[in-house]
């Protein structure tokens, strides 16, 4: 029988707010579990999933450092609370039967795995899920820059951004415009020319110069990211 997608290895990103369902802060863990059944359908493929998450539902160095904290430990403690993230998705997954690793870009050796490239991409190659935490490990980034990274590291062969209540890049908010149109694709340097707000500019960025088509799809719908890899639904497509 026919493939049900082309896709072998791919990188979600998603972001910490994903995780808060309708509570405005922190963890809901139905809603946890519920990304981890998304992402079980996909492994259940065969394809080899890395994912990077968040850490906005916690801590956002930004705002840290707006209420008068020195920046870099605000970033730093963003990059805490998006191990705490990948914790609990590791948790839900492994629940339900889908084998991970937590690989952390700050060395934390009793919680999880420190970030060493070829035994990340050996975790792959046995179909464990990869969590990538604590973003890229450096002050001034974003988990968007890590997902990136990541992604090209392990040679993913695209990013999925999976979103809350929007199926994709249009080209004004949708929430504040009824007549906002959805772009099925655009180009990198447009996202950059127009700002359209999906990625960080440093992000965008890493992703065109290594040429890393990044999808931009809705993680509302049950079984939405595995249509998606199917190349069923609604989504953008930047690259
Ligand atoms: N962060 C960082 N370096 C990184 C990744 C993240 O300093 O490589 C910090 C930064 O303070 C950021 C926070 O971690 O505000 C949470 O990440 P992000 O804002 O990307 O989370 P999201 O918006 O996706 O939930």
């Amino acid at each position: 029988p026919e493939p049900e997608t082309t896709f072998s290895r791919v990188m979600l990103k998603i972001s910490g707010e994903a995780l808060m369902g309708d509570q405005g802060f922190g963890l809901h863990p139905p809603t946890v579990q519920r990304i981890a059944q998304e992402v079980k359908r996909v492994s259940d493929l065969g394809v080899e999933i890395c994912m990077v998450i968040g850490g906005g539902n916690i801590f956002r160095g930004l705002s840290g450092s707006a209420q008068g904290m020195e920046r870099t430990t605000a970033d730093y403690m963003g990059m805490l609370a998006t191990v705490m993230n990948a914790l609990a998705m590791q948790s839900a997954l492994e629940e339900i039967g889908v084998f991970t690793r937590v690989i952390s870009a700050i060395r934390m050796d009793e919680v999880a795995e420190p970030y060493i490239r070829r035994r990340a991409v050996r975790h792959l190659e046995k179909k464990r899920v990869c969590i990538f935490a604590a973003g890229t490990g450096n002050p001034y980034f974003t988990t968007d820059t890590a997902a990136t990274l990541r992604a090209n590291e392990m040679a993913c062969e695209a990013i999925f951004m999976g979103k809350n209540g929007v199926d994709g890049i249009y080209d004004k908010d949708p929430k504040e415009h009824a007549d906002a149109v959805r772009y099925d694709s655009v180009s990198y340097d447009d996202v950059l020319a127009k700002r359209l707000k999906v990625m960080d500019a440093s992000a965008i960025a890493l992703a065109r110069d290594n040429n890393l088509p990044l999808i931009v799809f809705s993680l509302d719908e049950p079984g939405g990211f595995r249509g998606i890899l199917a190349g069923r639904g609604t989504y953008t497509k930047v690259g």
